[in-house]
């Protein structure tokens, strides 16, 4: 199997789908096991390890869910031609169904990739590299990928040079919308004539199907940038900041981010550029972390009734 064919099964991977929710869950088994590899681990995977360690992955990257499963990427990934399972006895379940995570334990079930996906990664730093990079442009912001890259062990800073620049007048525009300031705290350093610091956030993630337009844009200093990508806050409808109730940090915390607690972002200087509703939503259902931290009486009124409401019908479980 040569290089380019293991690139498209890991660029064609299907990642399970219902509207616009986000499922990391393949992504992140992947890079996980590539991180594996890089440290010359054995090419099959104890399920144990998976669900200890994809479990974390999952809470730290992706959706904030009541449960989480490592056992559906763990069983399903069989489908995109990528990875293999081993079981001390055979375990059958109906089509497009998975056995559960106590029947993978029992049966210590290991997975890994087809061997001659492995044995190509083994011994290839650089297929390591840019099967890493399909991964994280397809399914996370670049804010998140040295993190990512970092959590699951795979050392590829070389692909830093890689990375296309995505569509620089969205940028310019999402910039400009807010004055060259941070919509949150209003940062806005320069060294000489350069703004620094300063960053073009998508609302809806670009791997999500977010468009690079101003109603889907936030300029954001690097700080909050990070901190909106992971969802340690984001939006009400009326452009309310509200913070996620699991973050917490000493006075530097309640300097840089609880301040803004319950506070409007600052308008962009045109109507026309406020953020669309839709994409709000989407950031809250996939992106923002936990719940939302309890709002004194006396900040300003927002409508959190809605966002309760709004995350009943998104669980119906
Ligand atoms: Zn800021």
């Amino acid at each position: 199997m040569d290089r380019t064919e293991i690139e498209n099964l890991f660029r064609s991977i299907s990642v399970w789908k219902r509207g616009h929710e986000r499922a990391p869950h393949k992504p992140l088994l992947l890079l996980y096991a590539l991180g594996r590899y890089s440290r010359g681990c054995d090419r099959m995977i104890a399920f144990a390890d998976v669900d200890r360690d994809l479990r974390e992955l999952l809470i730290e990257f992706g959706p904030f869910r009541r449960a989480y499963h490592p056992e559906y990427p763990f069983w399903h990934l069989q489908q995109d031609g990528i990875w293999e399972i081993e079981a001390v006895r055979d375990i059958s379940v109906p089509p497009g169904k998975s056995p559960s995570r106590s029947v993978l334990l029992k049966y210590h079930a290991k997975g890994g990739f087809r061997a001659p996906i492995y044995e190509a990664v083994a011994i290839d730093p650089y297929l390591r590299a840019s099967l890493a990079y399909i991964l994280l442009e397809g399914h996370f912001p670049a804010t998140l990928h040295d993190d990512i890259l970092s959590a699951v062990g795979l050392d590829v800073a070389f692909t830093l040079s890689k990375r296309r620049r995505r569509d620089p007048e969205f940028r310019h525009r999402v910039l400009t919308a807010y004055e060259y300031r941070c919509a949150v705290c209003d940062y806005d350093v320069r060294l000489g004539n350069t703004h620094v610091g300063l960053e073009a956030a998508h609302i809806m993630w670009h791997q999500a199907g977010g468009p690079d337009t101003e109603a889907n844009g936030l300029a954001l200093c690097s700080l909050h940038h990070k901190l909106f990508d992971l969802g340690a806050f984001t939006l009400t409808e009326r452009l309310v900041i509200v913070l996620s109730n699991q973050v917490y940090g000493n006075h530097r915390f309640d300097q840089y981010l609880l301040a803004f607690h319950g506070q409007s972002i600052r308008p962009p200087q045109d109507p026309g550029y406020v953020p669309e509703p839709m994409y709000i939503r989407w950031h809250r259902r996939q992106v923002f972390k936990g719940e939302e931290r309890y709002i004194p009486q006396s900040a300003p009124a927002y409508g959190s009734s809605y966002a309760a409401e709004e995350d009943e019908k998104y669980h119906p479980e």
